[in-house]
């Protein structure tokens, strides 16, 4: 009820959607609606051209001009219609039609106008056909069909009152006849029309609903794998994709990197510079690992985990002391370590999937875990294989 009640706020007298949704539309049934046309003008060709036998009766005298005219002007204008319709941009398009309607309906008055035969105020008979087919069957976009229709019955009236020689009681009749037979078809034409315009808005807010709420899952299930201190992969993207990657990669090799006398820098600088430098080295990992085609993540603390998809004995001591010497070069101060050292340093232990083929999760944690205590043993500030 809602989404009626807000698709009808948004579809203004004259039936015109907003024009973003105006454009959506076209995007989505426009091709529908150019095969719908050419079909609807050949069948309106077809059977306006059937008037050709009702004007030998209805209008004997000028029976060739009448041909004349339809064969001659509104055939060919239909068939140019029919033709440019796929060619041409929407608004346009519906201008056409719009154009051709008034040869179709102001050609017969005309016509009515001109013939002496005492039959001639038959053919008014035909005019709300002709605007039936423009309302209903085109379906001209309602303000057109405004346009179309009040034009036409002006028209119409005026023919009514002024052709010579109408006989006066027939005046009467015939201009309530006509005025209905309009009205009719165009009150026709507003139903449908408003059907299209209410039916496309409520289609259109549910796909923009939707692409919002898909948006959304995104940006949820992506703060779900994202460590927010640092803005890197976090643990549970860590564990999706070292468990995809040993289902799917053939050599993996996993880095577990943890810094190096880190509480002595919170108790020196305090835990708010010991976030910064955590950022700091987090961005550093995350680059050095997209350069090598690896994935980064915190695995938590001041501990990160890299996994790249190369071999142990070719890639790993490579890999591994690049990484120790990418973090050392950034120069943090570190005056608070007891080593000697004045900047802050990483340790590495790292183990592979390698030839024995072991390619358990938790067998190549515990491997490089087992490796960075030893490089930790060893003096910090290096990288040893598991
Ligand atoms: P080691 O060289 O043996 O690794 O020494 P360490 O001091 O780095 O190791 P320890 O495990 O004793 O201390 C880790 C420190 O990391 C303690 C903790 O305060 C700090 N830490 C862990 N997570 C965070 C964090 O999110 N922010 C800050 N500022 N500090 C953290
Ligand atoms: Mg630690
Ligand atoms: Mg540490």
């Amino acid at each position: 009820m809602r989404t009626e009640a807000n698709a009808r706020g948004r579809l203004n007298w004259l039936l015109r959607m907003p024009p973003e949704v105006e454009r959506a539309e076209e995007r989505d049934f426009g091709i529908e609606r150019i095969r719908h046309l050419r079909h609807a003008i050949i069948v309106g060709l077809i059977v306006y051209n059937i008037y050709n036998l009702t004007s030998l009766h209805l209008m004997a005298d000028i029976q060739p001009f009448t041909v004349a005219m339809r064969l001659l002007v509104l055939v060919p204008g239909s068939l140019a219609i029919f033709l440019l319709v796929p060619r041409v941009p929407p608004a346009i398009r519906e201008l056409l039609l719009l154009a051709g309607m008034f040869v179709a309906s102001l050609l017969p008055l005309y016509l009515l106008y001109v013939s002496q035969s005492s039959y001639a105020s038959y053919t008014l008979g035909e005019l709300p056909l002709v605007l039936l087919f423009g309302n209903m069957l085109l379906v001209l976009r309602f303000r057109w069909a405004l346009i179309f229709t009040s034009v036409t019955c002006l028209t119409a009236l005026w023919v009514i009152h002024n052709k010579p020689g109408l006989d006066p009681n027939l005046i009467f009749p015939l201009t309530v006849q006509a005025v209905t037979g309009l009205f009719f078809t165009l009150y026709g034409n507003w139903h449908v029309e408003r059907q299209r315009c209410l039916t496309y808005l409520a289609r259109y807010d549910a796909q923009n609903r939707a692409d919002r709420a898909e948006r959304r899952g995104d940006e949820l299930r992506d703060l779900t794998l994202t460590d927010m201190l640092t803005g890197i992969a976090n643990r549970r993207h860590l564990d999706e994709t070292l468990d995809s990657w040993l289902l799917t990669r053939d050599k993996v090799l996993l880095l577990m990197v943890d810094v190096d006398h880190f509480k002595a820098f919170n108790d020196r600088f305090g835990h708010v510079a010991g976030d910064d430098c955590l950022r700091r080295i987090a961005s550093t990992l995350s680059t050095f690992a997209t350069r090598h085609d690896g994935f980064a993540a915190r695995y938590g603390g001041e501990e990160f985990t890299l996994l790249f998809a190369v071999d142990l004995e070719t890639g790993g001591a490579f890999l591994a002391d690049r990484l120790v010497r990418t973090v050392r070069e950034l120069s943090i101060p570190h005056p608070a370590r007891a080593d000697g050292l004045t900047h802050v340093t990483v340790s590495v232990g790292y183990a592979g999937t390698g030839e024995n083929g072991l390619r358990d999760a938790r067998d190549l944690v515990t491997r490089a875990d087992l490796a960075l205590y030893e490089a930790k043993s060893a003096g910090r500030n290096r990288s040893k294989a598991g």
